[in-house]
């Protein structure tokens, strides 16, 4: 099988043995598309991973071998994520599942960007499903990053009606615009880039340059899906007093929000990361129902341009990439 693992800063697909499931209980998928996160750009870009990881997380594949006590079988196309809660520790138990330990050491292996990915019985019963009938693969493909989106909305513990700024409409952007909006939030976006303030203002959301922003936003919440430095100025700014702002990206440098502020004005910082079992299958239902929109995103790549597919999303050429792996 052929698999894209990281050499010396780049991606290089290599020749591998076929894996198959051998004793273990679960399935052998054929990955038919996996999506490029913003998180395998940042482990590529600041060397977090070793050499010979597979990145990829967000993938779409048909089940080629399996040994499971769920109901999939042979043939079904499904959708997973990789990492899931043990549901017991205290990180489980505060509601902090993806700091759980047992969250974070389980993943899909090699990696999605795979032509065959091991999928464990654990995966199935607990966040893979079928894809649903009116979705395309690569629509299927945002389970994973709108489970994220998810999450931190439910985090936020928003009143129906606040009015919320997203900060950076990127893929994630959009995806969390959206997911506020069906959650009965009155969103905003601002971005530097007029591309992708159009993009939002087609899906029906208000969005603007962050220079043409209102003078007074009050922003009930701030959603930062951008990294940037400027960005958390703006967000100071836009938060009303008593208001909360969502960290939702890295930055490339620690960047601190200001004690005082936070202590005068009363505002609560938190982060979200990766989703939930709940989260995800919300996810899919958004994605279902078509309260999520993730029509035009994706800019699809075949494998074997899987370095140009990292190469345009760093270089904002695009807002998110769509690895299809054919197999022949
Ligand atoms: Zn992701
Ligand atoms: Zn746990």
């Amino acid at each position: 099988m052929k698999t894209a693992v990281i050499e010396k800063n780049k991606i290089v697909l290599k020749e591998v043995p076929d894996i198959t499931l051998d004793d273990k209980d679960g399935a052998i998928v054929r990955v038919l598309g996996c999506g490029l996160c913003g998180s395998d750009i940042v482990k590529l870009r600041e060397h977090i991973s070793p050499d010979g990881t597979v990145l990829g997380h967000e993938i779409v594949a048909e089940i080629v071998e399996i040994r499971s006590n769920t109901n999939f079988k042979v043939g079904d196309k499904i959708i997973t994520s990789h990492h899931i809660p043990c549901g017991k520790c205290k990180y489980c138990l505060s509601g902090n599942v993806s700091m759980c330990t047992h969250f974070k050491g389980t993943n899909i292996r090699p990696g999605g960007f795979s032509e065959l990915v091991y999928v464990s019985e654990e995966h199935l019963q607990n966040v893979a499903y079928l894809i649903p009938e009116n979705l395309s693969e690569i629509e299927a493909s945002f389970y994973e990053p709108l489970g994220c989106c998810v999450r931190a909305v439910k985090r936020a513990k928003l009143m129906k009606g606040s009015t919320v700024l997203v900060i950076g409409l990127g893929s994630i952007g959009v995806l969390m615009s959206q997911a506020l909006n069906a959650f009965g939030m009155d969103v905003i976006g601002c971005d530097l880039i007029q591309e992708r303030i159009d993009f939002l203002r087609n899906l029906g959301i208000d969005a603007f340059k962050v220079s043409d922003l209102p003078q007074r936003v009050e922003a009930d919440a701030v959603f930062m899906t951008s990294g940037a430095d400027k960005a958390i100025d703006t967000a100071l700014k836009a938060v009303r007093n008593g208001g909360t702002i969502l960290v939702f990206s890295s930055t490339p440098q620690n960047f601190g929000y200001p004690n005082n502020e936070i202590y005068y004005r009363e505002l609560t910082v938190l982060g979200s990361y990766s989703p939930s079992p709940q989260d995800l299958k919300d996810s899919l239902e958004l994605l279902r129902d078509g309260k999520v929109n993730v029509k035009g995103i994706s800019t699809q790549y075949e494998f074997k341009d899987i370095q140009k597919a990292f190469d345009d999303t760093i270089a904002n050429r695009i807002m998110k990439a769509y690895i299809a792996i054919k197999h022949v």
